[in-house]
């Protein structure tokens, strides 16, 4: 069988060659422990989590003790999120998000306020942007945090973070930013930003599954959070379970790539995205989801109308990899929360496909999945 094209970048990535070639050692020959530190292979091992931690912190204008490695962007968004209300409950029980943010953000939420807490979950315009005005009313005496995604993994949305960082800053409330998807492809800087805790993943980077990071800010202000894995102690407690050495010189690596190439591939899936934009925007069916430009480079979400969503993704199958605007939990298929707060109908929010532009994607591919979608659209309407 062909294997599709696979258009499904936010999803995640395949491993690029070179984040491979970096982390083969240290299965097998470099494989200790970072935390022996009575022997060789233990100096060896935590050499070069020292030297990817250093990476890792330099990207982002951090420093290497305020990376602490998580098994991806869903802990490290739990970590800020119970770490943060654990550490400030005496301070407040208020905190603040937004009803596009992943499900690592919301159910996180939805589980504090079992125990006690409140959340206002800020609404988005037609365009999937907050509104700052709306942030700033939300902001009360007894707010703790503020967690808005950097860039939306079904919309591609740029939320305006700086301007958000301001403020929270100004408010003396703390910031958080989930970044799985904007970390590599846009510029993040947590001084700059006035960032407090940033949530990283090393998968949709072209690194390997089941690797991230927290920042944790450690000045002005010191920000603290309660573990909520206890064990051996590392990572200054914060996060306790023995590091995984490969994973983490892959996501360093990982990231070292995409941000020497950040400029050159923001160019190639932004004329990608462009030219598939301007194939599909000739069926007067098909309509975008999300704002115009302020988004990922990679990323294209349609709507068509008049189309059963299912029959569609079935005729698209063969072809390429994507996702649709639904979430498939089980035995329910819901329509996505994203699209939904968008304001658009079920129908709508269900006849959604979801494209993730990458690094090894061509326009030869990009051509078959336009001719392919567009006769797909014209047989089942
Ligand atoms: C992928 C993703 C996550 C989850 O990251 P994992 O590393 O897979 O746990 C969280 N938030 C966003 C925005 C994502 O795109």
């Amino acid at each position: 069988m062909h294997r599709p094209i696979y258009l499904d970048c936010h999803a995640t990535t395949p491993v690029d060659e070179r984040v491979l070639a970096a982390m083969l050692p240290y299965f097998r020959e470099n494989f200790g422990n970072p935390a022996s530190v009575g022997h060789f292979y233990g100096w060896e091992a935590e050499a070069a989590v020292k030297l990817a931690r250093e990476t890792i912190a330099q990207t982002i204008n951090a420093t290497p003790e305020e990376i602490i490695f998580t098994s991806g962007a869903t802990e490290a968004n739990n970590l800020a999120l119970k770490g943060v209300a654990e550490a400030y409950h005496l301070k407040g029980r208020h905190l603040i998000t937004v009803q596009t943010e992943h499900n690592a953000v919301l159910d996180p939420c939805v589980y504090l306020q079992s125990l006690g807490f409140e959340v206002t979950y800020l609404p988005v315009n037609a365009d999937g942007l907050i509104d700052l005005q709306d942030l700033e009313r939300a902001i009360r005496a007894d707010t703790i945090l503020v967690s808005v995604m950097a860039a939306n993994n079904e919309i591609g949305v740029l939320q305006p973070i700086a301007q958000i960082g301001q403020i929270c800053r100004s408010h003396q409330v703390l910031f958080h930013s989930d970044a799985a998807q904007a970390i590599g492809k846009i510029p993040l800087d947590v001084e700059a930003m006035q960032i407090d805790l940033l949530s990283l993943t090393a998968h949709k980077i072209y690194g390997v599954k089941g690797i991230g990071a927290l920042y944790v800010r450690r000045r002005q202000p010191r920000v603290s959070i309660a573990p909520q894995l206890h064990g051996g102690g590392h990572e200054r407690g914060m996060r306790s379970g023995t590091l995984y050495t490969p994973q983490i010189v892959g996501f360093a690596k990982a990231l070292e790539i995409a941000i020497a190439s950040q400029e050159e591939e923001h160019q190639k899936t932004l004329s990608l995205r462009e030219h598939l934009w301007q194939r599909l925007s000739e069926c007067d069916r098909i309509i975008l989801n999300g704002h115009r430009q302020q988004r990922l480079a990679g990323n294209l979400n349609i709507s068509v109308k008049g189309v059963n969503g299912q029959a569609l993704m079935l005729a698209l199958q063969p072809i390429v990899a994507i996702s649709s605007g639904s979430a498939c939990t089980s035995a329910k298929t819901t329509p996505s929360h994203v699209l939904m707060a968008l304001g658009h109908s079920q129908e709508l929010a269900y006849a959604s496909i979801r494209f993730g532009i990458g690094r090894f994607n061509t326009f030869e591919e990009i051509e078959i999945v336009a001719d392919h979608l567009l006769a797909s659209v014209r047989s089942l309407q």
